[in-house]
């Protein structure tokens, strides 16, 4: 059977001294679960992954490996400088343009010769056979030589990968997802830094639609082809919230909510082997985002730390985020947030210790975190 030889790069790996062969398995493991079937082979060859995949199938879904900071479709022929000229003149012939650059690279090469011996001697044959000029920094078509063991690989097109670090190298986080915007962006940003991410959501039922829910779901299944594997956990959240509206200040239910989320956050992360929460929170974005109010939902986490990576991004950059990973569209449809129908009318800025303590002091608060914990499902079953 005929194969296609992909060619996929990474960087920050490169970067990390004596783990490194252990962020290069991740990644080619990484690459081989994309793939699935259409992947027959990967081997690490010299700072790169050469990736074999059936004839016709597409390296596509490698756009969404972490750790990759670029793939490319390459012809493979030995390395001597008239079967390189061969193909890059076949490659050539393929495309039109008025100028062009070679760049080769050698990376542990039996090849004899330096890079730029194969740049000048392939180019000025490239130059003769098309009429095109050669143009170093602004060429409009770039024949890339990678010379490697006892291969030379020709491409002339690079797709960009996501960047960051292969999903399983940093541990694992468990991400508060909301229906909104905020929160798969968050997710995904500490996913790109290697973590593998579960998910927790709450939603109001029995007391509001399912609708938050399912956004939740699909949310979630929009961000699987970045995490791999991922858990979604669903907690009512609606009798919790009918009890705080019961006994607290109307200014102080949404810090407290959050704060009742946070331990029960905690609590199903610890059983989990959850290193971290992740909240998709920016300073100052809304009320329960300022300094005070997010010191007194930390407050209540004692063993693991709270990751906010929107912490310093404006309402504009988070949405173009958002819409580059496609989470967008999905979290403006109409939702029912679980707290909506305790939605109250004004916010405090700064929830003072004392006040949160005192009504807290009215809430049974183990009753209600057991409620939570206990009532937590896996999605889908
Ligand atoms: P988002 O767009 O993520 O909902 P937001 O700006 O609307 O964020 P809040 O609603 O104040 O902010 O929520 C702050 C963070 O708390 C969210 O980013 C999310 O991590 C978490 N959170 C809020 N509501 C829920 C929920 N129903 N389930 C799980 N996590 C939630
Ligand atoms: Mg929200």
């Amino acid at each position: 059977m005929n194969r296609q030889l992909v060619i996929a790069h990474y960087h920050e790996i490169g970067l990390k001294g004596g783990n490194r062969s252990y962020f290069e398995q991740a990644l080619a493991n990484n690459i081989r679960s994309a793939l699935g079937d259409d992947c027959t082979q990967v081997r690490l060859i010299s700072g790169r992954l050469l990736v074999e995949i059936r004839d016709g199938a597409s390296a596509d879904p490698l756009r969404k490996v972490f750790g990759l900071s670029s793939f490319s479709y390459v012809i493979s022929v030995k390395p001597t400088i008239e079967d390189m000229t061969a193909a890059a003149l076949q490659m050539a012939q393929q495309s039109q343009f008025a100028s062009f650059r070679i760049r080769a690279r050698r990376g542990n090469s039996s090849f004899p010769q330096k890079s730029q011996f194969v740049n000048e001697t392939i180019g000025r044959v490239i130059k003769d056979r098309t009429g095109a000029r050669v143009d170093l920094s602004n060429a409009e078509w770039t024949c890339y030589i990678e010379l490697v063991e006892d291969m030379a690989f020709l491409y002339s097109d690079r797709v960009d990968g996501p960047g960051g670090l292969p999903v399983g190298t940093s541990g694992r986080v468990l991400a508060l997802l909301s229906g909104g915007i905020d929160s798969p962006v968050a997710a995904w940003q500490i996913a790109r830094r290697g973590a593998n991410v579960d998910f927790i959501h709450f939603h109001g039922q029995p007391f509001s639609d399912p609708s938050s829910a399912r956004q939740a779901t699909r949310l979630k299944q929009q961000l699987m082809p970045w995490l791999r594997k991922s858990k979604l956990w669903m907690v009512p959240f609606g009798e919790i919230q009918s009890q705080i509206v019961t006994s607290a200040p109307q200014e102080l239910r949404i810090v407290l909510y959050r704060r009742m989320m946070m331990r029960i956050a905690e609590a199903i992360a610890l059983e989990n082997k959850g290193q971290a929460l992740v909240t998709g929170e920016s300073l100052g974005q809304v009320a329960s985002q300022t300094l005070p109010n997010l010191t007194a939902t930390n407050e209540v986490v004692s063993q693991l730390p709270v990751l906010r990576p929107l912490i310093g991004f404006d309402k504009l950059q988070i949405e173009a985020l958002a819409k580059s990973i496609g989470t967008y569209q999905i979290s403006i449809e109409p939702h029912q947030d679980c707290c909506v129908l305790f939605i109250p009318r004004r916010v405090t800025t700064a929830a003072r210790p004392d006040a949160l303590k005192q009504a807290e002091e009215r809430l049974d608060l183990e009753t209600l975190l057991k409620l939570g914990v206990q009532g937590a499902e896996i999605v889908p079953k």
